[in-house]
């Protein structure tokens, strides 16, 4: 199974992508994580990256193909993955063609951009697992702390509501565009987004016919 999440940021692809990890028994591969251990550890493609991603500008296109090309090199990637926040451009899909991976399908979840706005608003990050939270519909036993390690939660900085506009322009601009490079080949499936994690899971486990 290779497959490709696409969707606004914020529409719930690291959630979803995680639950079809687990449910397909193959890996996740997110571009935004790597990158912000990345930022994290201080590493060259860190340090290069802290800016755009600061902004919510992309990455650009030759540091994110360097990225993947690594990544999916890895021994788990043999029997497939779940690509969630990559490609992000037309450049990066049509690197995937010549580096010989076959998506088999791309499925976009659909969502406004005023609901992205308000839900954004509630994401919660713990800064050293990773974890991901939102004060509503995925809360914390204990507001504000992490399940797992129990360090405060944090808002990332990308989530602050000017960056979360500037990066639905760029999703506009530059992801949007994938939806037709994929329906061109027959690969494109859409889901609604629904309220609630389990309920959007329901539609893309029908989707894709798991
Ligand atoms: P995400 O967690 O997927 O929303 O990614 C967070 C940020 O990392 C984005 O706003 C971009 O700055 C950068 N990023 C992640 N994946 C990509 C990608 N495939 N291409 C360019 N930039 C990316």
């Amino acid at each position: 199974m290779k497959l490709v999440l696409l969707g606004a940021p914020g529409a719930g692809k690291g959630t979803q992508a995680q639950i079809l990890s687990e449910k397909l028994g193959v890996p996740m591969i997110s571009t935004g994580n790597i990158l912000r251990a990345a930022v994290k550890n201080e590493t060259p493609v860190g340090l290069r990256a802290k800016a755009y991603m600061d902004s919510g500008e992309l990455v650009p296109d030759e540091v994110i193909i360097g990225i993947m090309r690594e990544r999916m090199a890895e021994p788990d990637c043999a029997g497939g993955y779940i690509l969630d926040g990559m490609p992000r451009t037309i450049t990066q899909a049509e690197a995937l063609d010549t580096g010989g991976v076959e998506v088999e399908t791309a499925l976009t979840i659909e969502i406004s951009d005023e609901e992205i706005i308000a839900r954004m608003s509630g994401r919660r990050v713990c800064p050293d697992c990773g974890e991901t939270y939102h004060t509503v519909y995925e809360p914390p036993d204990k507001p504000g702390v992490c399940d797992k390690c129990g360090r405060a939660l944090t808002i990332r900085r990308d989530d602050e509501p000017e960056t979360v506009k500037n990066r639905l322009k760029v999703y506009h601009a530059e992801t949007e565009p994938l939806k037709d490079f994929y329906a061109a080949r027959g690969k494109l499936l859409t889901v609604e987004n629904r309220d609630g994690i389990a309920e959007t899971t329901k539609i893309i486990f029908e989707a894709l016919g798991i």
